[in-house]
């Protein structure tokens, strides 16, 4: 059995799958083709890079797509310490960036209406209903995703991955990986450190003995570098906003971050950061931004609008306003400092405990205003999740602050970023109109 799925994977992976990809990439770098539905009247021409951003992406879902019975598949939280699965060779899949993908390729309600139907409340998270529909109908619009040999969940986004996570574990019979990461008030303190070192050291033999082998430190201390030096290159990669006019929107940011989470710890993703850095590089020295016309520069606050990216986009982008930064983008990328190859549990556990998730409201409300001021910011939005309450909370007091302590506008959107039922096109629409007029004033 072992043998034919290696085939298989071999076969439809290394030998057919990948250098199509490869060679679908090369032609779109050779014949690049804008859609005609693309406003060039107000937008720059997409960033070039995506044609590799595609190849990544799609290369990421082909290898599931053969990886069950020829290598450990594991199922990971997006802010979950994967390191260590990947020193010990798993395939790893990210439910929340398939919900994500979900959402982009408008198959979300199909797959939450499963769930829903199932028993589950619309008051989880969209991601949450949008996977256990997939798993229950076995429907995605990756064509197949492989079935997990083990779960890994870490609380530091929310405690919704807690009980969805049971409920996988429950399904597909696996052992689940908690790793719980206690909350950072004010300070980390040393005794949640330690707490969550400890349970990295228990995971350890059971991540073995689902992988069938043992975890080399030297292999563990290669992927931590890969990790920090992809998120490090996103980090300038965000950083690169600070521009006038800004060569990356958050609107591309959101699209191109998907290697960043799905695909930490892999040298394809250092040189794919590198060289989209190098493109924007270029950019700024042509003096190409993102919007044409940029006369406003905009931070948004939580999850994207995944199906809705093209209309803010465009809409903003009509009256001159590019949207330079977001707390989202960021988090990804604020973390790489604290990873150290030469202490790798030590470094992973500080890493994790730390996400803007598992930190207080005044964190988050501090990262806006340092990004006010370093990205020269005129106003803010604040995209209030449905599905995502630790995102969400605390956000109107966060508004008014900004308001009155940095007199610039600050609008709070209702919404949910992956379940478009909870979108009211209309209302949105004119509170973004009001907003833009209050942004000339
Ligand atoms: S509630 Fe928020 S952090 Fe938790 S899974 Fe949903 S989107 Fe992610």
């Amino acid at each position: 059995m072992a043998i034919t799925n290696s085939l298989k994977y071999n076969w439809h992976v290394k030998l057919t799958g990948q250098p199509f990809l490869a060679w679908q990439r090369r032609q779109a770098e050779r014949h690049p083709k804008v859609s005609s539905r693309w406003r060039s009247d107000i937008l720059s021409p997409p960033l070039k890079i995506g044609a590799r951003t595609k190849e990544l992406i799609s290369r990421h879902y082909l290898e599931g797509r053969y990886a069950s019975g020829h290598r450990p598949v594991a199922w990971v939280t997006s802010g979950g310490p994967v390191e260590i699965l990947q020193a010990l060779g798993f395939y790893i899949l990210y439910p929340e960036n398939h919900g994500a993908l979900c959402g982009v390729r408008g198959a979300v309600v199909e797959l939450s209406g499963v769930a829903e139907s199932a028993g589950y409340s619309t008051d989880i998270c969209s991601y949450a209903r949008t996977d256990i529909g997939s798993v229950l109908s076995g429907k995605t619009p990756v064509g197949r995703l492989p079935k997990p040999d083990i779960l890994l969940a870490c609380t530091n986004i929310c405690q919704t991955v807690l009980h969805w996570y049971r409920v996988l574990a429950r399904h597909f019979q696996v052992p689940l990986i908690l790793i719980d990461t206690p909350f950072v008030y004010s300070k980390l303190t040393e005794h949640s450190l330690q707490y969550v070192i400890k349970q990295l050291e228990n995971s350890i033999p059971v991540a073995e003995q689902v992988a069938g082998c043992k975890l080399n430190y030297n292999r563990l201390k290669e992927i931590i570098k890969l990790s920090k030096d992809a998120t490090e290159l996103w980090q300038e990669i965000i950083n690169r906003g600070r521009h006038r006019p800004a060569p990356i929107s958050v609107f591309d940011q959101f699209i191109h971050m998907a290697p960043v989470v799905e695909m930490r710890g892999k040298k394809a993703t250092v040189d794919f950061y590198a060289a989209l850095l190098k493109e924007l590089d270029e950019n700024i020295a042509k003096g190409i931004g993102a919007v044409r016309n940029e006369r406003k520069r905009l931070l948004w606050d939580n999850l994207p609008i995944w199906y809705r990216l093209r209309y803010f986009a465009e809409y903003l982008g009509e009256h001159g306003i590019c949207v330079v930064a977001s707390t989202y983008t960021n988090a990804w990328g604020e973390l790489a400092p604290m990873m150290n190859v030469e202490k790798p549990l030590e470094s992973i556990a500080r890493t994790y405990i730390s996400p803007i998730l598992n930190q207080g409201t005044k964190y988050k409300l501090d990262t806006m205003q340092r990004m006010v001021k370093e990205f020269q910011l005129d106003g803010v939005i604040l995209h209030s999740d449905r599905s995502c309450k630790p995102y969400s909370i605390g956000q109107i007091d966060q508004r008014n602050r900004l308001i009155q302590e940095f007199g610039i506008p600050a609008l709070l959107l209702e919404a949910d970023h992956d379940d478009p039922r909870a979108y009211a096109e209309e209302q949105v629409a004119s509170r973004l109109a009001s907003f833009v007029e209050m942004l000339d004033n």
